[in-house]
C-alpha cells in the first residue's frame, strides 16, 4: 500500500466556474485522510464518500492519507481494513499515501521552524492545564508558559520533553467553502501547539500541513470536529512559507446516547457492517442521509457523481444507530 496507483480513475473534467470566468482552469487535489486508531465505521465512510464525490464532480484528483503516526493506537491490520472498507463501498482513490512512511519531510519541517527560532521545550503536563481556560476544539488551553524556554544544546531531537511552535498572537480570518466561520487567534484561544510529541511522535497538526502541501492539496474536506484546528494549522502553513488549501467541514455521524451525543467512532465497526451490508447498500443509506439520494436504495458511489452538490448536504449532524435491519441514520438533525 505504498502510492500504489489504483484503477478506477475518472476523465479529466474541467470547473465549470472557471471556463465561465475564462481564467485557467485550477485542477483540484483532495485527500480523505482517516487516521488509523481503529476499525472504519460509517461516519469514516461518510467522510471518504463526500471527500471523493466532491473531487470527482470537479474531475479532479483525490488519495487517501492513511494517518498512522500514533504508534500508541494505530494498527496496521486498520490501515488495511480502511483501504478494504473504501473498496468495499466502491470509492477508487488516484493514490495511497502512508503517513508514517514521511518521517523525513515532517523533520525537515521541525529543522525549518527551529531555524527560524519558533520550537521550544515544554514540560506543562496535560493535567497542570486541566481546570483552566476552555479552547475552542473543547479541550484545555495552553497558556504559553514555557515560550521562553531554550531547546536543549541538541536542538529539537534532543529534547526529552514535547516541542511546541511558537505561532504569531494575530488572529486568523478565514471562513470556510460551507460558510462556516473558522476565524480565531489561535496562539491565544488555542496556545501553542504541540509539534514533537514527548515520546517522539510527530503531532498531527505539523504533519497535516507539510503532507497536504507535498501532495499538491487545493482542497481540504473534512469533518466539523476538526474545524477548530484549522487557525492553527493556517498559522503553520504561514510559518513554513505555505499556501493555504481551500476548506470545507461537513456534518457528522454522533452516537445515540442518553447525554451528551459524540462523534461516532468505535459503536459500529466496518467488520459489523459488513456481516449486515453490502457496499452498494451501505452506500444508498450513506446517500440518503447527505441528500443526494430521495431513498435509501442501493447504489454506488459513481452513480452519484452527477448528482453531487453540497447545496443539498445537511449542515447539521446526525445520529447513527444500529438495529434490527442494521445502520438506520435518524432523518431529524440532532442539534
Ligand atoms: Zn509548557
Amino acid at each position: 500500500m505504498r502510492s500504489c496507483e489504483s484503477a478506477g480513475v475518472e476523465p479529466v473534467r474541467v470547473e465549470r466556474s472557471a471556463v465561465s470566468c475564462g481564467m485557467a482552469p485550477r485542477r483540484v487535489v483532495s485527500r480523505f485522510a482517516p487516521s488509523t486508531t481503529g476499525e472504519a465505521h460509517p461516519g469514516t465512510l461518510l467522510a471518504g464518500l463526500l471527500v471523493w464525490l466532491d473531487a470527482r464532480a470537479r474531475g479532479g484528483r483525490v488519495e487517501m492519507r492513511l494517518e498512522d503516526l500514533d504508534v500508541t493506537r494505530t494498527k496496521a491490520a486498520w490501515a488495511e481494513q480502511m483501504i478494504d472498507a473504501c473498496g468495499w463501498l466502491g470509492l477508487a482513490w488516484d493514490a495511497v499515501v502512508v503517513q508514517s512512511d514521511r518521517r523525513a519531510a515532517h523533520e525537515a519541517a521541525l529543522d525549518a521552524l527551529a531555524a527560524a527560532g519558533r520550537l521550544y521545550p515544554c514540560r506543562c503536563s496535560r493535567a497542570a492545564r486541566a481546570g483552566g481556560r476552555r479552547a475552542p476544539d473543547g479541550g484545555w488551553a495552553y497558556d504559553n508558559t514555557c515560550r521562553d524556554r531554550a531547546l536543549p544544546a541538541g536542538g529539537w531531537r534532543a529534547a526529552s520533553e514535547a516541542v511546541r511552535a511558537r505561532l504569531d498572537d494575530d488572529p486568523i480570518e478565514l471562513v470556510d467553502d460551507g460558510g462556516f466561520d473558522l476565524s480565531q487567534a489561535p496562539a491565544r484561544e488555542m496556545g501553542d501547539p504541540v509539534v514533537r510529541r514527548r515520546d517522539g511522535v510527530i503531532a498531527y497538526q505539523l504533519a497535516v500541513v507539510v503532507d497536504d502541501r507535498d501532495a499538491g492539496i487545493t482542497d481540504v474536506i473534512r469533518g466539523r470536529d476538526i474545524a477548530p484546528s484549522t487557525a492553527t494549522q493556517v498559522m503553520l502553513q504561514r510559518l513554513l512559507g505555505i499556501a493555504t488549501p481551500r476548506y470545507r467541514h461537513h456534518f457528522l455521524l454522533l452516537e445515540p446516547g442518553a447525554g451528551k451525543l459524540a462523534k461516532l467512532h468505535g459503536s459500529i465497526p466496518f467488520s459489523q457492517l459488513r456481516a449486515r451490508h453490502d457496499g452498494p447498500a451501505l452506500c444508498g443509506i450513506l446517500a440518503h442521509v447527505a441528500g443526494l439520494a430521495a431513498t435509501t436504495a442501493p447504489c454506488t458511489p459513481a452513480e452519484l457523481v452527477d448528482v453531487f452538490d453540497w447545496r443539498s448536504v445537511p449542515t447539521s449532524d446526525r445520529v447513527a444507530r444500529w438495529g434490527e435491519q442494521g445502520l438506520v441514520i435518524d432523518e431529524e438533525t440532532s442539534r
